[in-house]
């Protein structure tokens, strides 16, 4: 079966597919002849998986999922949430993501967070969501190297470790993104 993940990263890509059962071939919007960045204009998280995920539907026709993430800060009310990736302004990158984090938390005691990835699934004609949540803490600064985001200063729960200290195996394991995967490939493979 063909599956359209509605991402143009190939990294990704190559990523989820290594975890798919072998009947399931999946295929980028770049695969598909679909060039567009799509626009993620939904308040919530699951409101951009949805976006995504029906773009490809209702212009192709095609079965497909999409995946959003954010990171939610307790004492920020949640924010940056949906904002995540574009928390420092537009233009703005990762690294400047984090130093307007750790500015709006300096001096802040309680430094709870989580992420959630939220996976929207069109196949035929019903839609699925899938959710993953990693709880944890946001870090003073930065440590660790590996990883993208908000890695450096996000260490989950029960771990004394940064994101960016772990390799993906062991962060695919308890992370949001590995949880809400997960869900989604038994679902698949059923
Ligand atoms: P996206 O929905 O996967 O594009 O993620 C939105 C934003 O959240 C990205 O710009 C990343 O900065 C951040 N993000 C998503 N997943 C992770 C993660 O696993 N670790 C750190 N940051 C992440």
């Amino acid at each position: 079966m063909n599956l359209v993940f509605a991402t143009h990263n190939l990294n990704k890509l190559k990523e989820v597919q290594a975890l798919m059962p072998s009947t399931i071939k999946l295929l980028s919007l770049d695969d598909i002849g679909c060039y567009d960045e799509i626009p993620e204009t939904a308040e919530t998280i699951e409101g951009n998986a949805i976006i995504k995920a029906n773009f490809v539907k209702d212009n192709y026709k095609l079965d497909c999922f999409a995946d959003d993430t954010g990171l939610e800060v307790a004492a920020l009310n949640g924010a940056p949430g949906v904002l995540s990736a574009r928390y420092a302004g537009e233009g703005k990158n990762a690294e400047d993501n984090i130093d307007k984090l750790l500015s709006e938390l300096e001096d802040q005691e309680n430094r709870a967070a989580q992420f959630k990835t939220v996976i929207a699934l069109n196949l035929e004609e019903h839609q699925h969501l899938f959710m993953g949540t990693c709880k944890g803490s946001i870090t003073k600064e930065r440590r660790g190297e590996k990883g993208f985001g908000y890695d450096p200063v996000f260490q989950p729960m029960g771990s004394n470790r940064t994101f960016a200290q772990m390799d993906l195996d062991e962060k695919s394991t308890i992370s949001h993104r590995g949880i809400a995967l997960r869900d989604l490939i038994d679902y698949l493979s059923q």
